[in-house]
């Protein structure tokens, strides 16, 4: 067994990835002065604060193969379950292997009948012996209510709240304790801020510049300890607000300057690439008899190369026009849109025999000609990229709350898992021009206009079976 490979990084790494957890996880990396150990504390308001945090956590913990220990105090093991089982993780299965157990107050901080944290240290350092043997590592979870029952002085439960952290350096082992701040009293609360080097508080994980570490925590020269954090504090949080803010103009600047590059390169490689085409075909069309078929056939590839330059010109340009121009938002109605995108596309659905379906579609809040884009791209595609069978292309769409999930999927060639994700990415094909005509810009300017709308944009696919593309759009007000 590796030594302390269960670390904070990989507890707070459970949250970051959790569709649970919709907080903020401050990165660990550039705190140079602050100490890190794995033991973190949540400040909770209500249930379902806690566990957003509590129960990825234990996810993780059994996802990872690690033994996870939950202490508990004032909810009952069957509550806490009914909590746990709402993931994808097979709790059940872990409470049978003896993965995941619960604990009694009475097995744990009130083993003597009081709190004594010699008692309940040796409770952890036997806990983490066990676990060594058989787990990787040591997970454990517990609520702290029973402080306030007089069962423990503050002193001494702080005491050894900061011994932790010590007994937990260099194991495999990560706990996160549960504080609940609508019955905890503030005095408590400061200290608690104190001895954990890791606070979750308003879904946000901090790494906290006020832990004191347990040698210092009850020390004569603390209060100067204290003083000196606390300014620590205000620079440190001064400074990065004010470098962050320089950062942010800084990108906004640079990104200003790359719209408008994009759009006035494509919009003035528009008049030279006119002019290369029309001399190629005046050339043709007025030297054609001089000319030996060699000469003929350059010209023609030549005439090939401008076309096929002036659609990638021209899906640059739409693609940076897309940031240039202002659009004004109003209430869309997918149905107008698509009917309007259906008569464009006519000659490509009738000259392929393609089937499209749609049932009522909802309304959006957006922009009508970009939206249309958008359809028309997915459609075109949808019927581009189908199989030996006429391409069938269904458009559905529903509300969800204030987002309407829009997606259209066909039964064509299907996308590979390993190029899902370079389709979106400007002028990247994944065919021959020969094989299926096109710029590459298709797909990025879906993204776009998505991303313009505030929604997001994904693909599905199964390879010879079909693909379904998904985005989501505002609702119309
Ligand atoms: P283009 O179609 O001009 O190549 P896009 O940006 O529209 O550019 O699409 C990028 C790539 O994604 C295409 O080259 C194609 O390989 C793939 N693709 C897009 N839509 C589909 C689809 N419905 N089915 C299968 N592949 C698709």
């Amino acid at each position: 067994m590796q030594p302390d490979s269960l670390t904070v990084e990989s507890g707070l790494e459970a949250l970051e990835s959790s569709t649970d957890f919709h907080g903020t996880v401050e990165p660990l990396d550039g705190l140079d002065d602050i100490e890190t150990c794995e033991h973190i504390a949540l400040f909770y308001r209500n249930r379902d604060e806690r566990f957003a945090t509590v129960a990825p956590f234990i996810w993780q913990g059994i996802e990872q193969g690690e033994r996870v220990m939950y202490v508990i105090d004032d909810l009952p093991q069957s509550a806490i379950l009914a909590e746990l089982r709402t993931g994808d993780v097979d709790v059940d299965a872990a409470l049978d292997t003896g993965q995941l157990t619960f604990h009694s107050l009475d097995e744990t901080y009130l083993r003597s009948g009081r709190f004594d944290a010699d008692d309940m240290l040796e409770v952890y350092a036997d806990a983490i012996e066990e676990a060594k043997a058989e787990y990787p590592g040591l997970r454990v979870t517990a609520n702290t209510n029973f402080i306030l029952d007089e069962h423990a002085t503050l002193e001494e439960f702080m005491a050894y709240e900061s011994r932790v952290n010590t007994l937990f350096e260099g194991e495999d082992c990560i706990a996160l304790c549960h504080y609940d701040c609508n019955r905890i009293p503030p005095e408590i609360l400061v200290d608690v801020i104190r001895t954990h080097p890791h606070l979750i508080y308003d879904e946000t994980v901090c790494h906290n510049f006020y832990y004191t570490p347990p040698e210092e925590f009850f020390q004569p020269d603390e209060p100067i300890r204290d003083v000196e954090r606390m300014l620590n504090t205000l620079v440190d949080r001064s400074q990065a607000r004010a470098q962050l803010k320089e950062t942010v103009e800084e990108l906004e600047e640079s990104n200003d300057r790359l719209k408008r590059f994009a759009y006035v390169a494509s919009h003035d490689l528009q008049e030279p690439l006119r002019m290369i085409s029309s001399y190629l075909q005046l050339l043709e069309s007025r030297y054609a008899p001089e000319l030996d078929e060699e000469a003929s056939e350059y010209i023609e590839f030549a005439v090939d190369g401008s076309d096929r330059m002036r659609e990638m010109v021209n899906g640059l340009l739409a693609y940076s026009r897309i940031d240039m121009e202002e659009a004004e938002f109003e209430s869309v109605d997918c149905d107008d849109v698509v009917d309007a995108m259906l008569s464009d596309l006519q000659i490509q659905i009738s000259e392929t025999d393609a089937t499209i379906v749609f049932d009522p579609l909802p309304a959006v809040d957006g922009d009508a000609k970009q939206l249309e884009q958008l359809f028309s791209n997915l459609v075109s595609n949808a019927i581009k990229y189908s199989g030996d069978d006429p391409p069938h292309v269904e458009i559905s769409g529903e509300r969800h709350g204030n987002r309407c999930l829009f997606s259209v999927r066909d039964n064509g060639i299907g996308i590979e898992d390993e190029y899902v994700d370079q389709i979106f990415e400007i002028f990247n094909r994944l065919h021959a021009n020969d094989e299926f005509p096109g710029t590459g810009i298709g797909l990025s300017l879906c993204q776009k206009i998505v991303s313009h709308h505030g929604g997001d944009i994904w693909v599905d696919s199964e390879p010879g079976t079909g693909t379904t593309f998904s985005f989501t759009l505002p609702r119309a007000r």
